[in-house]
């Protein structure tokens, strides 16, 4: 039996899982860097252990050092969170080794799936469709180019050991192509220490969509619906919801019955996310599979009346799902904006500082996921997302107006934010009839820049 918990993260999503192992009536450990010494999530935890110095190698990325924290305090188990470790199928290995629960799938699985070249290749096999594209991954440019007459232009190079975006160009010719492929297969060496790439057919303008699905270790696996991340800068989500407005009754069927073979092909245990991309005629490719709790798992979560966090934890203390498939169903509209500290007009250069006042939005329907405080000091060490606004409603358009009531009531002195940006997404007429693909922020941005907003 799980009784408590080591919380491999920090900001947000420790608060957000130190919250559920308080409500399941488990003890929470957090761990923190120097930098991080007065953080939210050090403070709400029922205990705390120095890692390292502020790096994240050197303290949220030791692996050695989380597992010997974990074992002087007599931690059961391990959460990582989303970033991190999360996705480190090295570190769920050596927690098994340490007779630590990992609260997440399999090394294994994550190997097969966390590896997206060979995701892609696993999913072909279970008769999924994938973005069409090269058959496996590729380590040097004179390969990469020999695929080329295969795929067709435009064309979108990605790492393997890719995430957050990074590790990914696009080229619409061959003279690109060259340049393209060596900067990102640099950058993938620098971020993911991997030079393994792999290639995809450019998709014009789709949509992002994506499957939550949960799996226990007795073989149930529950699908719960969609969530339309479209509004992305730079390959990162800025806004998710869920349902999609561009997914009816007959393709979530199919969206779901999709992420169910994905996850029953590699008989996944725990949270996980298959991620779609889908083009302008309603077809659908497997993009990759996330083997963790995600960023946005707050829309899913309101729209199912789960609590997903909660769930991860049961299924690694080995009980059976809460609910069954025919239990889930989407009410109502859930919309989230991710709040960075960051400059919009700046080219949203990242803003760390101290927070010397703090209002947040609250109400019926409103859910702010943060580990701010006034007088907080913002690290400039990690990822410049601060909050995470969520509301829920009965349809998408009252979805919007409570964002648009809550975002303007959020207050935020001391750093810069995309608070107005978001609010301003709120208003575009675009967003608003759900015409969004995956190009939406940068015709949002070159209006923005011709003075037309
Ligand atoms: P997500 O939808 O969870 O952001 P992505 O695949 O878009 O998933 O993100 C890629 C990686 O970047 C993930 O490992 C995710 O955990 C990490 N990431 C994204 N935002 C943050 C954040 N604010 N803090 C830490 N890690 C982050
Ligand atoms: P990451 O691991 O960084 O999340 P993904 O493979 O999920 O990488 O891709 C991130 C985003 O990049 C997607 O959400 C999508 O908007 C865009 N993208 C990825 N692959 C393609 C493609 N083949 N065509 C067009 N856009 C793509
Ligand atoms: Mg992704």
């Amino acid at each position: 039996m799980i009784q408590k918990i080591l919380i491999a993260n920090r900001g947000e999503i420790a608060v957000r899982i130190i919250r559920a192992c308080r409500n399941l009536g488990l003890q929470s450990v957090a761990i923190y860097s120097k930098e991080d010494a007065n953080s939210l999530h050090v403070q709400l935890a029922d205990q705390r252990i120095c890692i390292g110095e502020g790096p994240a190698r050197n303290s949220y990325l030791n692996k050695n050092h989380i597992i010997t924290a974990a074992l002087n305090v007599g931690a059961d188990a391990i959460h990582p969170g989303f970033g991190f470790l999360s996705e480190n199928a090295d570190f769920a290995r050596l927690c098994q080794d340490n007779g630590l629960i990992f609260i997440g799938p399999s090394p294994e699985v994550i190997d097969q799936m966390g590896n997206k070249s060979q995701a892609r290749q696993t999913m072909t096999a279970a008769g999924v469709p994938i973005v069409p594209g090269s058959p496996s991954h590729v380590r040097h440019l004179e390969d990469a180019k020999a695929l080329l007459p295969d795929i067709g232009f435009p064309i979108m190079i990605k790492a393997s050991s890719g995430g957050g975006g990074k590790g990914m160009r696009i080229a619409r010719n061959a003279l690109e192509f060259e340049d393209q492929f060596t900067i990102a297969q640099s950058e993938s060496i620098n971020a993911f220490a991997d030079d393994a790439m792999y290639l995809e057919k450019y998709i014009e303008d789709p949509k992002h969509i994506e499957i939550q699905i949960m799996a226990d270790q007795y073989g149930q696996v529950v699908a719960l619906g969609e969530r339309d991340c479209s509004v992305q800068r730079n390959h990162q989500k800025l806004i998710e919801e869920s349902p999609s407005p561009a997914i009816d009754d007959r393709l979530r069927e199919q969206l779901n019955q999709a992420a169910l073979a994905a996850a029953r092909a590699v008989q996944y245990v725990n949270a996980g996310t298959i991620e779609f991309i889908m083009d302008k005629s309603g077809d659908f490719y497997f993009m990759e599979m996330n083997t963790r709790i995600q960023v946005e798992h707050g829309v899913t979560e309101m729209v199912t009346g789960t609590d997903l966090i909660a769930e991860q934890i049961r299924i690694a203390d080995g009980q059976h799902l809460s609910f069954k498939q025919e239990d889930i169903q989407l009410r109502g509209h859930a919309i989230e904006c991710r709040i960075n500290a960051e400059i919009p007009a700046k080219n949203f250069m990242p803003s760390p500082g101290p927070v010397n006042h703090l209002h947040l939005p609250a109400g019926n329907g409103v859910r702010v996921d943060t580990a701010l405080y006034s007088g907080y000091q913002i690290p400039s060490e990690y990822d410049s997302m601060i909050a995470k606004v969520i509301v829920h409603a009965p349809d998408r358009e009252a979805a919007i107006q409570k964002m648009k009531s809550a975002l303007g009531e959020m207050v935020i002195l001391g750093v810069e934010t995309n608070l107005d940006f978001q609010y301003s997404i709120m208003q575009n007429p675009d967003f608003k009839a759900g015409d969004i693909t995956t190009s939406f922020i940068e015709h949002f941005l070159s209006l923005k820049a011709g003075g037309k907003l």
